[in-house]
């Protein structure tokens, strides 16, 4: 499950739930973002911060786990290295990279594409109702251009109505003072508060 987690909430916790059940998953491991590539200039909440909000948002569920590989990493956080890294310590494991469909739909932007899409399928979340056409035309575009044929066992869509929910819109109610409760775990919305996040 990868996300930049800035900050984790419910709608993450539900998909990972839904794909672990869907896919007879053994266990999800979180993997928060490090250093992202694709995030140049934006402001970040601190990775190790992130993190600690990712453990705190998943402690209460036996199969989740969250890994620092990404935020230990001193370079930058490329999902290639990512996965590569899980086929070494999970050998014989079959990879499932669960993600938001917004991040997926940018996949050929990413660093080796096909690659990565030889080694894991991915799982994309989204909300019912999401226009997915612009989903079909990255699949169309990784079959044509990559020559990926197995393209529809390559990645799958799953609807999630909890992703309602963002990271941004929280981020947004913090900064203008509408509550955040019920959103995410009340630890991790208490921890935002007292640390100061997201007041500008
Ligand atoms: P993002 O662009 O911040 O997010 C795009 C959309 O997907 C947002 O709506 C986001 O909602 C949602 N989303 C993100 N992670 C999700 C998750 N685990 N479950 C459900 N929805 C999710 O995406 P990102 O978080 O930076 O990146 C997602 C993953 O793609 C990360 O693992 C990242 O490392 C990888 N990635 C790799 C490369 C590369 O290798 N070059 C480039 C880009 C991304 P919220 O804001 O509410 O989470």
């Amino acid at each position: 499950m990868g996300g930049t987690f800035n900050p984790i909430h419910y709608g993450h916790l539900v998909t990972a739930e839904e794909a672990r059940i869907q896919f007879n998953l053994d266990r999800v491991l979180f993997i928060p973002t490090g250093d992202p590539p694709h995030k140049d200039g934006q402001k970040i909440t601190n990775a190790q911060q992130r993190y600690l909000m990712t453990v705190m948002a998943t402690g209460s569920n036996p199969y989740f786990y969250v890994s620092r590989m990404e935020i230990d990493r001193p370079q930058p956080s490329y999902t290639i290295n990512t996965v590569k890294d899980l086929h070494e310590v999970y050998k014989d494991s079959q990879i499932f990279f669960i993600t938001g469909t917004d991040a997926v739909l940018d996949i050929l932007t990413w660093k080796n594409p096909a690659e990565i899409l030889n080694l894991c399928i991915f799982i994309a979340a989204t909300r019912p109702g999401y226009e997915l056409d612009r989903l079909n035309n990255i699949k169309k575009r990784l079959k044509d251009e990559l020559g990926i044929a197995d393209i529809k066992e390559r990645i799958h869509i799953i609807k999630i109505p909890a992703l309602a929910i963002s990271s941004t819109d929280i981020r947004n109610r913090v900064r203008t003072g509408k509550p955040i409760r019920y959103l995410l775990p009340e630890g991790v919305a208490n921890h935002i508060y007292k640390m100061g996040f997201y007041k500008k």
